[in-house]
């Protein structure tokens, strides 16, 4: 029985790009003249970005800041990252879902359904909202205080849905975040593998896998 599914958001529904970083890590560099290359200056930003989570909560914008910041003083360079970070915001406004989803949706249309994202809450409503993508819940990390794959944010859609987690059917593009974390409650999943990753024996195994949201009323007709 499928009585609910919950999706992640970026990379999954959202198409967010990497070419957006990039933009902002060129802008850095050329700004400051700096000698290092956008790409070695994104993967500081990403390092410092996916370093270890500490005590008190924070939301994507402040990791987002202080990371750069980081990333700022490792090479050596004085200034403000906020402005870089509103314009990296705001361009992630503006991502538009993958080609494929509204119809996807539509085919759906009728079984519950939730995000579970990794987002601030308003910033996640407004992309959702520009995109015409309607959900009965929209749980971020924001609203429930935590990063999956914990599973307190998969647990908040469970209880806004009024479904039990064998019931479920979490699609996500993370296999740590998505797959793991939603595996690890008694949710079933559908791993999205867009880029076409190949999983490694420690991976954790989703039970169905697709390269985009195409087949997906069709897999959950098949796990049903
Ligand atoms: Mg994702």
């Amino acid at each position: 029985m499928v009585r609910a599914i919950t999706f992640d958001a970026f990379g999954t529904l959202i198409d967010t790009g990497r070419d957006v970083l990039i933009r902002i890590a060129r802008a850095v560099c050329d700004d400051h003249q700096l000698a290092v290359d956008p790409e070695a200056l994104l993967a500081t930003w990403d390092r410092h970005f996916f370093g270890p989570e500490g005590d008190s909560f924070l939301t994507l914008e402040e990791i987002t800041e202080g990371s750069l910041g980081k990333a700022f003083r490792e090479h050596g360079i004085e200034g403000d990252p906020r402005p870089y970070v509103d314009q990296l915001v705001s361009l992630w406004r503006q991502a538009k879902a993958y080609a494929e989803v509204p119809a996807v949706l539509a085919a759906l249309d009728g079984i519950p359904r939730a995000v579970v994202s990794n987002a601030d809450h308003e910033f996640l409503i407004d992309i959702l909202k520009r995109n015409g993508l309607r959900f009965d819940a929209v749980i971020t990390s924001e609203s429930a205080r935590t990063y999956k794959p914990r599973p307190r944010i998969f647990e908040a859609a469970l209880e806004s849905l009024q479904v039990a987690p064998r019931d479920v059917v979490h699609v996500g593009d993370s296999l740590h975040a998505d797959i793991a974390g939603a595996s690890r409650l008694g949710m079933r999943t559908v791993w999205v593998n867009r880029a076409g990753v190949h999983r490694g024996p420690g991976d954790p195994t989703p039970d169905a896998e697709a390269t985009d949201l195409t087949a997906l009323p069709e897999i959950i007709a098949r796990i049903a």
